[in-house]
Parts: structure tokens; sequence; C-alpha cells
């Protein structure tokens, strides 16, 4: 798949186009599950052509005093892990020696660059923006956050350098990666689990060079390990700053049919863990949280472990239905039992219900807890059936779609949920006018 990453020195607006290139229907469940403030990552589409977009700036957002380092590992991040970047200059204040230090890197990057003169809101300021072809980086996109100008003709060109995508092909056999921070116990995970029987069975390049997946077949179970630049770890100076470890599953998550989203016992879920947890949730893939290290725990009283659990559930809301299982990689301790869940989480993911049964068991709900009324106005659901797409998305068709909120949508997604199994798995509903 594209990804787009915004690179940019602080301030000049970089947060402001990524919300803007970004806005999600799905907006409430972000603010519900609190990754709203320091969102990174996204996803967009424009003629029809869907891709990601990273900020670069995320975590030090707002803040001025930003070492000329810490700009340069965005910027060479961002060109690792990215198709195509947007530069952001701020066209009030003209072009500085961060700005140029950024441009300096970014003309030695083997990937296409957009410049975007941003807070352009008038003619004088359109003028200014001519500075900016001094980068020497082509072109310059005028844009203004304030009244939302110039950004089709920024997407219209930067759609044309997308590649072709490939990677939503089917494969028959489930695609899984370890993602995670750094020193949570990923390698030690798939060390463990291969390295008693190491039963490679080829080591075949993914249909593109971003991916190399190994074929594993494992206790009976056949799957492909994805295996990506950023899991590779070919450079380690970047992972001091888990930040970037976010950025860096981003491609392995878009590859993949499950991800085992590891974290550290001793850490409890963080901020980071949260953020790569939500950038699974957005692309739709099966997950299964794996609590690693467990043997450092002390107390491992039943009481202690479900609190441990409830705890987590807490942080995950409104995403529930996630298989939470603690490991330890060095005791040994649930690995089988780690691998058995993610291949359940596949088959759950894969399942295609047949459209009779859906309606027999929706409708009874339905007619038990019909939506509410709308202003007199009977809502009335006359059909289900799921999608023909890769992760389970369920129409239901009305006669008001319109009028359907979203506590009535999770209603019917909690009931499908207890009906059949999707643990692991993110569902979509759509209500659809009939
Ligand atoms: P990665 O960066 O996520 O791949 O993490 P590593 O597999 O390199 O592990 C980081 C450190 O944590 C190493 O020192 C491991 O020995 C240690 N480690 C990994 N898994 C466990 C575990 O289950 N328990 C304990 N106590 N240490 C672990």
């Amino acid at each position: 798949s594209n990804i787009i990453a915004i690179v940019g020195r602080p301030n000049v607006g970089k947060s402001t186009l990524f919300n803007r290139l970004t806005k999600s229907k799905s907006a409430i469940v972000e603010e519900m599950s609190g990754v709203t403030r320091d969102r990174i990552y996204g996803v967009s589409e424009w003629n029809g052509r869907a891709f990601s977009v990273i900020d670069t700036g995320g975590y030090v957002r707002g803040s001025d005093d930003i070492f000329e380092s810490e700009i340069r590992k965005q910027v060479e991040i961002a060109i690792e892990e990215a198709n195509a970047i947007i530069f952001v200059s701020d066209v009030t204040v003209g072009i500085t020696d961060l700005d140029e230090s950024v441009a300096a890197i970014l003309r030695k990057a083997k990937k296409p660059v957009f410049v975007v003169a941003n807070k352009v809101d008038n003619a004088t300021r359109a003028n200014d923006a001519f500075e900016f072809f001094n980068y020497g980086l082509g072109d310059v996109y005028n844009l203004s956050s304030i009244n939302g100008s110039g950004t089709g003709e920024l997407l219209d060109d930067l759609v044309k350098v997308f590649k072709d995508d490939v990677d939503e092909e089917e494969s028959d056999v489930p695609r899984i990666s370890i993602v995670g921070k750094p020193n949570v116990g990923k390698s030690s995970f798939i060390n463990a689990i291969t390295g008693e029987q190491r039963n490679i069975v080829t080591d075949i390049s993914g249909t593109t060079r971003d991916s190399i997946d190994t074929d594993f077949k494992l206790f009976g179970f056949d799957f492909k390990l994805v295996d990506t630049a950023g899991i590779r770890k070919k450079n380690k100076v970047h992972e001091d700053i888990e930040y970037y470890s976010v950025i860096r599953s981003v491609r392995s998550i878009e590859y993949s049919d499950v991800c085992v989203l590891m974290i550290d016992a001793t850490e409890g879920l963080q901020k980071q863990d949260l953020n790569i947890f939500y950038i699974i949730e957005k692309n739709k893939k099966g997950v299964v949280l794996l609590v690693n290290k467990w043997d450092l725990i002390e107390d491992k009283s039943p009481e202690y472990v479900k609190e441990y659990e409830d705890k987590l559930r807490e942080d995950l809301a409104p995403f529930n239905n996630v298989p939470i299982i603690f490991t330890s990689t060095i005791s040994k301790q649930r690995l089988h039992r780690a691998l058995e869940k993610t291949m359940e989480v596949y088959a759950n993911r894969m399942q295609k219900i047949p459209t009779s049964e859906l309606n027999n068991f929706l409708q009874d709900v339905i007619e038990r807890s019909p939506p509410p009324s709308v202003k007199g106005k009977f809502i009335k659901i006359k059909f289900v059936t799921q999608l023909p797409t890769h992760s389970p998305s369920f129409a239901l068709f009305c006669n008001l779609p319109q009028y359907i909120r979203d506590d009535y949508k999770r209603f019917i997604e909690n009931k499908l949920r207890q009906r059949f199994n999707f643990e692991g798995v993110p569902i979509r509903i759509f209500f659809r006018k009939k």
C-alpha cells in the first residue's frame, strides 16, 4: 500500500494538513479510545486510491525548541518508510535554517517530494510562496489551512506517483506480523517459536520488495511471517525513540492478516502501544495482544491476573473482544497458545456467514430492540448481508439509514459478536438505503 509522510519543522501546520487529509467518520471512536490527541496515522482516499498518511511531527507538535538532529531523524525515517513525502513550510515565516536542512536531506532522497507552502491565505502570500522554489525540490503547492484551498491540486499529483496496490491479494496462508515497541521481546518470541523446530519451508520474496515473507510450518500451522524493513531493524540508531517503532510497524500491519501486538508486562499498555493498536484497528486487521515478560511479574494470583486484564480492557475500550495472552519467551510460557490464538483470529476474520443465518438471527434481535423512531418516523431494517470484503463487514438495509445512531450500531455489533465468533477481529457495520 502507499504511505505518505508529512515532514517539516514544528508549527508550520503539519498536523492541520494531516487532519485535513485524514478526517474520518470514526472520529467519535477515536476520541473515545483517547488516540485523537496524538494521532500520527490516518487513512485517506483520493480519486479512488486509498493511502496512509503519517504525521512525523507527532510527538513534538507545538514545541519550537527542537534539535536539528531530531528533525533529521524524522526525515530519514520518513524517507525510509514512505512512498512519497510532503514537505511543509510556512509562507508567513519563509525559509529558516531548519527548513533548509530538511530540504538538504530531501534533495538526496530517492523518493518523490511535494513542497507545500502553507498559510497561503491571499494573493500576497501566493507571491511570497515563490521563495520555496529555492529548495530545488520542484513545484510548490500553495495551501491554506484556513480556507482549505489547494489540497485538491496536491492530491491530484500525489496519487500519480503511487504504486499499484498488490498487497491486498488473496493468500491462502495467514500472513502474520509481530509488532510492538523495541525491547518488548518480539525477536525473542520469533526465535523461541521457530528455534526449536526450525522448519522454514521457503524463503520467498513478497509481492513487493518492501516485504519479505517467510513461510513457516510450525505445530501443524502454516503461516507467513511478514518481515518488512521496519521490523528487520537494519537501522538500530533510531530505536531509542519509541515513536519511530510506531511508524515502522505501519507497513507490516498493512501487509498482514493478523497482527500480534506485544507489550511489556512490567510497563503495561502505554501510549505508543495504543497507537500501534489503533493502526491495526484502522486497517481492520486481526489482533492478538501478548503481555510478554510475564515471568517478571511476582503476583501470579488469579485475582491479580484478572485485575491486570480488566485494566487492559478498560484502556482498549471501546474496542472490546481482543484476545489477551500472558507470555514469557524466557520461561516459554503460552507461546504455543499465542500462535494457536493467532490462527483462531485468522479463521474468525475469514468467516463468511450465510445470509439466511444472519437474517434469522438479526431479525429476531431487531424485533425485540428496534432502532428508536425519530420525529415520529419508524426505522425499519429489512435485510442484512455480509459484504464480500477482506475483513468482515455487514450491510443493514433500511428505510432511513441517516437516522441510525452510533449507539445502535454498537448494539448490533455487540449482538453479532455474542452470536458469532469475531474475537480479535474488527467488524464494520453499514446502514444503507433500501
Ligand atoms: P524486540 O526489540 O521486541 O525484538 O525485543 P528482544 O526480543 O530483542 O528482547 C529485548 C530484551 O528483553 C532482551 O534482553 C530479552 O532477553 C528480554 N526478554 C524478551 N522476552 C522476555 C521475557 O519473556 N521475559 C523476560 N524476563 N525478558 C524477556
